[in-house]
């Protein structure tokens, strides 16, 4: 079963809005076994929405587009899906209730006739209600082919996709059911991690797939079965998996669909344990901490974190001394464990992470190689600290760095 995807809309073409809402489609589509043949991103102009249409129609059996379907003039895919059905836009009475309640709620006074005629839809379409947004999405059977137009705002598109479009799409094509199952693995390369475990992977059944997912240090291993009995691909992954966590285990962290990744799997644990974490940063800039910030729940382990990017603030934040930055270099394990221990101080926290480096392109104050970093963790009982050396690509060494940070805080 092959779909095409067609996002529509202006700011995507001049790189003002990134189109998130086909990677959100795609992967929801490859759950249910559906392979996406072509992403397309088109301009909110009629001729190229009838073509992309008209392609898409030869290609494959189903066709989603998002975007376009606002009140407002530049926004033509209803009218051009009409078009394209040679059908006519019809008044449906329930749109017209959801807009008036919407309206009511959200916005008060008099409804404009630009939203009631939102309640126009192409006489052969099926509705899919928006209850987030006054305009709906839209289904259509052409023979064996389906077309769904969804709003572009990525939560209304995305609540259609899981409740109304991946419902009716299995139901339509009675639809095998596929199982992912993704490891967590850091501190391996691919090529190291696939000679560990090459001999179970030549005896995977062919029902299931692996891939090598590597990111900048961390990596995820993802099985990927397909069948129509769900409890017997569940008991086979679950087996395969059984059989490769022995061959993997210092480097396994746990699995991304229960845990999420690293810092998820860190901000568990800590908050399990009734743990505190501070954060002292260089090189990294505050990316360390963002990536436990980002998610809710932080304030319960996460008790602050600097960011001392010139030698001066290390030693005034930080209390790092003048004597070990001079005999040891500001790039150094000595500094970096110095700000792993001040800072679990001055923190008063049970864990200290620490980053110092140079990220490129050019040398800083220290002599330090470009993407040459040193990390500290620090605890009550003690601290160490590892260099790495990142290469030298400064957002890829920051990035690196962050993830090796992760890794050591795992540990
Ligand atoms: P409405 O105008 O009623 O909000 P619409 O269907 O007309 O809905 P658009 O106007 O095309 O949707 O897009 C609304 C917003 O949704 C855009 O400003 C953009 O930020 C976001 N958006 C649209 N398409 C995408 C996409 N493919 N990926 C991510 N965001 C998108
Ligand atoms: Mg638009």
């Amino acid at each position: 079963m092959l779909a095409e995807i067609i996002t529509i809309g202006d700011e995507l073409l001049i790189g003002q809005v990134i189109d998130t809402n086909s990677a959100f489609i795609a992967k929801q589509l490859n759950k249910i076994g559906v392979s996406v043949y072509q992403v397309t991103s088109i301009q909110d102009d009629k001729d190229h929405i009838l073509k992309a249409l008209k392609e898409a129609e030869i290609r494959v059996d189903i066709i989603i587009l998002t975007g376009g379907l606002g009140p407002t003039k530049d926004d033509i895919t209803k009218k051009t899906i009409a078009k394209y059905f040679d059908d006519t836009l019809v008044k449906d009475e329930s749109v017209l209730d959801n807009i008036e309640h919407l309206w009511k709620n959200y916005v008060g006074g008099k409804l404009l006739q630009v939203n009631i005629d939102q309640s126009l839809v192409p006489s052969k379409s099926t509705v899919l209600m928006n209850k987030l947004g006054t305009a709906p999405g839209m289904w259509f059977d052409k023979d064996d082919k389906t077309f769904v137009s969804l709003p572009g705002v990525p939560y209304e598109m995305g609540a259609l996709i899981e409740y109304k479009v991946i419902p009716k799409l299995k139901e339509k094509y009675s639809l095998p059911f596929i199982l992912h199952k993704t490891l967590l693995i850091y501190g391996i390369g691919e090529s190291a991690l696939a000679a560990r475990i090459e001999a179970w992977e030549d005896a995977l059944p062919e029902y299931i797939r692996l891939a090598y997912l590597p990111n900048l240090g961390k990596m995820r291993l993802r099985l990927s079965a397909k069948g129509f009995d769900e409890g017997q691909l569940k008991a086979s992954v679950d087996k395969e998996i059984d059989k490769v966590l022995p061959l993997i285990q210092d480097k396994f962290f746990g699995f991304e669909d229960e845990e999420g990744s690293a810092e998820i799997i860190i901000a568990k644990q800590l908050t399990k344990l009734g743990k505190t974490l501070a954060i002292a940063e260089s090189c990294t800039g505050g990316n360390l901490a963002e990536q436990f910030t980002k998610n809710s729940g932080a304030s319960a382990y996460f008790n602050g974190g600097v960011v001392t990017y010139s030698t001066q603030s290390k030693m005034n934040v930080l209390g790092v001394s003048k004597e070990v930055i001079n005999e040891y270099s500001v790039v150094s394990g000595q500094v970096a464990e110095s700000m792993a221990s001040n800072s679990l101080k001055l923190f008063n926290s049970d864990f200290a992470v620490a980053t110092t480096g140079n990220a490129g392109p050019s040398k800083g104050e220290s002599d330090a190689e470009v993407g040459t970093v040193f990390i500290g963790i620090a605890n009550k009982n003690g601290v160490y600290s590892e260099k790495f050396n990142l290469g030298n690509h400064r957002i890829k060494v920051i990035n690196k760095a962050v993830n090796k940070a992760l890794e050591m805080l795992l540990k």
